[in-house]
């Protein structure tokens, strides 16, 4: 149960000051000094570093489990995730746990959208509510979880200094100071805040209406990819927040990079099917709605689009039937030994012909729901 509120001084100061100062002393730097190379890349080196151990570490392995790290990784993660000054990781994931387990509510949910933008954006954080830990028990068992929630201010601090220390060496205390440490912790902050606005109030919802989260392209170079926020919201144990290949997701191109390394595994990721299920049954509730006010009864149109979601339907059912009888005899011929040879490539060859023609199937129904969809949507203009 949440305490009564009470507004935190610090955080206050803390959020405020440092959007002030940048305002103030970002442009005075720059026309005063212009920009040199090593602030830049200061600014940059630690922009990245930090915002991916907020969204790879903080957030999709801590948070959700989405994979695990072995303990290097999670180091990283601790140390330059403290550097963003968003609280320990520990009461970040419990915050977040509590986020996903009663979004929108008002009462469980304590940044919900509900309450208003700015609320859900930065206003809770000022509020300062001071929740107990709740659900992070697998957490608290990590030493180097429970190391970093002891001392992560300080240890924050010493990461963030990284570009003053580069200014001292260099001569160039003020620029490093200015645009590596201040403007960063602001840009950090910011970035990470939206994924609990914007991407709760602007954006599709291709997967679920079920809450407020949407999807938001333009959030994502932002935040390593974090801006997908239905697809999240609708699967947040999956390692990915997009599982389109050209969705901007260096979070999820990092973690693979990691499995690759050996550094990850156990990637967590929802079947394919389920994607497209998901998606469907959006497209098909909207379109619903559309032909329930169209001024002339539809059957036709109604029809048609039945069928083409019965297509839609037909071709995942074939196409996951036989990855899962793929999976039992990959199974089958692994124990045995035999999953090699020029039998086991014949096989293999005949199973990815087969998921081939089941793939082609697929996008073919796609093709003729994505034609009823469009008649639909012309009723809508009429
Ligand atoms: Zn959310
Ligand atoms: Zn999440």
């Amino acid at each position: 149960m949440a305490q009564q509120p009470q507004r935190s001084l610090l955080n206050t100061l803390f959020l405020w000051g440092t959007l002030v100062l940048a305002l103030i002393l970002v442009p005075l730097k720059l026309a005063r000094q212009g920009l040199s190379w090593s602030e830049a890349g200061m600014f940059g080196l630690m922009y990245v570093l930090i915002g991916l151990s907020i969204t790879v570490g903080y957030h999709r392995l801590f948070s959700h489990r989405a994979y695990r790290a072995a303990w290097q990784l999670r180091l990283a993660f601790l140390v330059f995730g403290a550097a963003a000054f968003e609280n320990s990781a520990l009461w970040w994931s419990s915050d977040h746990r509590q986020h996903h387990r009663f979004v929108d509510d008002p009462k469980g949910d304590p940044y919900a959208i509900s309450k208003g933008f700015w609320y859900a954006h930065w206003v809770w954080v000022m509020e300062g509510v001071v929740r107990p830990l709740e659900a992070v028990e697998d957490l608290q068992k990590d030493p180097l979880v429970r190391w970093q929630h002891r001392y992560h201010f300080w240890i924050g601090a010493a990461v963030a200094l990284i570009p003053v220390y580069v200014g001292i060496a260099t001569g160039n205390i003020w620029g490093h100071a200015v645009i590596g440490l201040l403007l960063r912790i602001v840009v950090t902050h910011h970035s990470t805040f939206l994924i609990n606005s914007a991407a709760h109030r602007w954006g599709s919802q291709p997967y679920s209406d079920a809450n407020s989260s949407r999807d938001n392209a333009l959030l994502a170079p932002l935040t390593f990819g974090e801006g997908y926020h239905n697809f999240h919201h609708k699967w947040q144990w999956d390692y990915r927040n997009s599982a389109r290949w050209y969705q901007w997701d260096p979070g999820k191109w990092l973690i693979t990079l990691f499995a690759w390394t050996g550094l990850a595994r156990d990637l967590r990721r929802v079947p394919e099917t389920q994607i497209h299920h998901a998606r469907l049954d959006m497209e098909a509730k909207r379109l619903t709605a559309v032909l329930a006010t169209a001024p002339v009864l539809q059957e036709g149109l109604r029809d048609r689009l039945g069928l083409a979601k019965a297509r839609i339907e037909e071709a995942l059912g074939a196409f996951q039937s036989r990855r899962e009888a793929w999976e039992a005899l990959r199974a089958e011929w692994t124990a045995k030994g035999q999953a090699r040879g020029s039998a086991w490539q014949a096989l293999r060859d005949q199973w990815k012909s087969e998921q081939s023609r089941c793939r082609q199937e697929l996008r073919a129904a796609w093709a003729d729901w994505k034609a009823a969809k469009g008649q639909v949507l012309a009723l809508d203009c009429v």
